[in-house]
């Protein structure tokens, strides 16, 4: 199977240097290739008959000019060949609407370069150890200071990019890993299907995201690390100093230049530790013996964390919307990092041959997991579950994880259910599926239903999105 690897290079000054122009050249070539694309079709429409249209090619030669653009003869040719053939690619990509149309790339601090085979080598030294060699024979910058942890195979070819100041090599490699032995969701889903339901009930573990506890799985609780709250937390608090002293400076001066790359490897410290945190939350639950069949809520994190809404009264006037309340929640599902974490999970899974689906994620926090009674009284606290129907109480986070359990074993065994190219499963029917609706009517529903429908029309009248999903997170 093809896996992607990152590797973080440790550069020298000049090979700092020469790679920014080498990225720099690359990103002249394409955006020349933009403004070229632009200039033609513009003429095409204005001078030419009807049903003409802009030349496209991954001609670069043009661009170079010993007066105009001098620098380019500096830079190996094949990183502009590399350049043109990616920005023709992505054209014929968005001529076959895969994407949208190559964009002019702005002069920033961050770039990347394309390296064909031509370009690197990988070389074992007299040392013993093997590095990689970046350049041509003539034009080359000697050996990138990597830590090459495995053996990876010659590859055709491999990027080098630049974000926040730091240099990273990334590229696919074969990992000796058959896919076609590997099962797919639906694989999995039938041979689950043949199973009884005490082995459902071992295998299957039932996974609440949230914000004061991040991953509840099944009986266990996974929350960052004291270590890491207190970095985050100091990051924090340098984030808003820098912001502030940004504020009052001058806007294009250098001090402020300063202090913006600062605010960016801050950013990135806290992206740090929430990747780790997910990493490592998905390498534990893979490993475990025992589950074999991980399901997530089909949570929607992007509407989840869109703004509230502005709103006016009839006069014209703006009233309180709850913006600040709102964004603060949005900030702290963000920090968490739910989809990263899903998608770590997912691959995880995948290669260690074990099933992940997905369950519509409605009312499981207001939902019991004995009774399946719902009510949103039930959430009496952030932390506290109990059910007004059958007196059940529960961790509520630990009571969420339970119901999400359920649902799938529910879903599993029921035969009429489907799975989605998305790896939701739900029943075909309503679309919604997941909810035992016999025994959903058989709960004492009745004294709570006026309650319940009052809940459901002030939730309506809230801005928020998923007021009644997420209010008790
Ligand atoms: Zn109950």
């Amino acid at each position: 199977m093809h896996t992607g690897i990152r590797l973080k290079a440790n550069v020298t000054d000049h090979q700092r240097l020469v790679l920014s122009q080498w990225m720099g050249c690359a990103r002249f070539i394409w955006n020349s290739k933009c403004d070229e694309y632009r200039y033609h079709s513009v003429y095409a429409r204005k001078y030419c008959p009807v049903g003409t249209y802009a030349p496209v090619d991954q001609q670069y030669s043009q661009f170079k000019n010993d007066e105009l653009s001098p620098w380019l003869s500096d830079c190996p040719s094949q990183i502009l060949r590399n350049s043109a053939s990616n920005w023709f690619d992505t054209f014929q990509d968005f001529k076959h609407g895969r994407c949208g149309k190559p964009r002019r790339k702005k002069k920033t601090g961050n770039g990347s370069i394309h390296l064909t085979r031509e370009l690197f080598r990988f070389d074992i030294c007299a040392d013993g150890v093997r590095r990689l060699f970046i350049g041509t024979k003539r034009n080359n910058i000697g050996y990138l200071s990597l830590k090459l942890h495995k053996s990876f195979e010659e590859k055709a070819s491999l990027y080098i990019k630049k974000r926040h100041d730091e240099f990273w090599v990334s590229f696919c490699y074969d990992d000796g890993l058959d896919d076609g032995e590997l099962l797919s969701q639906a694989d999995h889903l039938k041979y689950l299907r043949g199973q009884t339901e005490a082995f459902l009930q071992k295998h299957i573990i039932g996974m609440d995201r949230g914000v004061k506890r991040p991953i509840q799985a099944g009986e266990q609780c996974f929350d960052f690390s004291p270590e890491q709250k207190r970095n985050m937390e100091r990051s924090r608090r340098n984030l808003l100093r820098y912001q502030k002293k940004m504020s009052r400076q001058v806007k294009g001066s250098n001090r402020r230049q300063k202090i913006k790359v600062r605010l960016s490897n801050i950013h990135n410290d806290i992206a740090n530790i929430r990747k780790d945190f997910c990493h490592k939350v998905s390498r534990v639950l893979v490993d475990q013996k025992d589950s074999r069949v991980f399901i997530l809520e089909d949570l929607k994190t992007r509407q989840m964390t869109k703004r509230s809404k502005a709103k006016k009264d009839d006069s014209g006037r703006w009233l309180k919307n709850g913006g600040k309340a709102k964004s603060g929640l949005n900030k702290a599902i963000l920090n968490v990092g739910w989809h990263l974490f899903e998608e770590f999970l997912k691959y995880k899974a995948h290669r260690a041959g074990k099933a992940w689906f997905k369950v519509p994620a409605h009312h499981t926090s207001q939902e019991c997991a004995v009774c399946a009674h719902t009510h949103p009284g039930n959430r009496k606290s952030q932390e506290i579950f109990l059910c007004e129907s059958c007196g059940h109480t529960d961790n509520a986070d630990h009571n969420a994880a339970e119901v999400i359990k359920k649902r799938a074993i529910s879903l599993v065994s029921n035969s009429g259910s489907e799975l989605s190219k998305r790896g939701v499963l739900s029943l075909s029917d309503t679309g919604r599926g997941a909810t035992d609706k016999s025994r959903r009517a058989k709960s004492p529903r009745a004294p709570c239903e006026e309650a319940s429908k009052k809940k459901r029309k002030r939730a309506k009248d809230l801005p928020l999105d998923f007021s009644l999903e997420a209010s008790p997170l």
